[in-house]
């Protein structure tokens, strides 16, 4: 599904430029010290560098992968993955609104640009914005570090500009295919790595039961659960979450965002 990767032409080139003012600005030793032998160099920039959302100072985070929740010892982090959809992220806005939950998107940038109305509503919600990458490629620890940072930066672009202005403030690399290279390039950019603790399976089709029981089952693993609202029929992930955040209150937990 590489539906943007056939050339990069202005768009590469501004986000090209962009990072050039990055490196300028966060200091040289830590990328010169990650790049490694590529042709990842910085462009010489000449012309005058745009940065990806004039006038914000990206401040840079830890490049460990955050597991831990904002919301204290009983908190639980939901993260949903791959969308935003247009049939399935409504729904999942609404539930969460129906609890009065806050949770994580991790959105894909080609679906992000596609719903742009979606990930506005996102915000305003109050939900927080992840990068999951361009095109959500599970081998892209695999690739060249110019690969992953164009699948980085790019979907960085995109959810920003979609969102209206508003930053993703975490880095979700898909099916969890982080390397040290590209941890180090999204927390630079301040985007936490992200993790997880609890993988609902709720991709599966497993049946709402069991995504309810996966939950119950492994939370003492950690805070952080993954669910996804695309790539399929998200019914079941509806209906567990509607058993589940009600359920989880009762029990004694809070609802918060990862760590950064
Ligand atoms: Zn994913």
């Amino acid at each position: 599904m590489a539906r943007h990767g056939a050339g990069r032409g202005w768009y590469g080139k501004l986000v090209g430029a962009a990072l050039g003012v990055t490196i300028l600005a966060t200091g040289a030793s830590v990328w010169t010290a990650q790049a490694g032998p590529t042709s990842d160099a910085p462009p010489k920039a000449k012309a005058p560098a745009t940065p990806a959302t004039p006038g914000v100072v990206v401040k840079p985070v830890d490049v460990s992968i955050a597991h831990a929740s904002d919301a204290g010892p009983q908190g639980i982090n939901i993260t949903i993955d791959d969308g935003p959809d247009p049939v399935w992220t409504p729904q999942v806005l609404a539930v969460l609104r129906e609890y009065d939950v806050k949770a994580t998107f991790c959105m894909v940038g080609t679906q992000a640009q596609a719903h742009p109305d979606l990930v506005k509503k996102v915000v305003a919600a109050g939900h927080r914005l992840c990068n999951h990458s361009v095109s959500h490629n599970t081998a892209m620890d695999k690739a060249s570090q110019a690969y992953q940072k164009q699948q980085i930066l790019d979907a960085e672009a995109m959810i920003t500009k979609a969102s209206g202005g508003v930053r993703p403030v975490y880095y979700r690399a898909p099916g969890g295919a982080f390397t040290p290279y590209s941890r180090t390039l999204a927390a630079g950019r301040g985007m936490r790595p992200l993790g997880w603790n609890v993988d609902t399976k709720d991709f599966e089709r497993p049946g709402t039961v069991a995504i309810v029981a996966t939950v119950e089952r492994e939370l003492p693993n950690g805070p952080t659960l993954l669910f996804h609202d695309a790539g399929g029929d998200r019914s079941q992930t509806v209906e567990a979450l509607r058993t589940l955040l009600p359920r989880l209150k009762e029990q004694g937990h809070t609802y918060g965002y990862p760590v950064r």
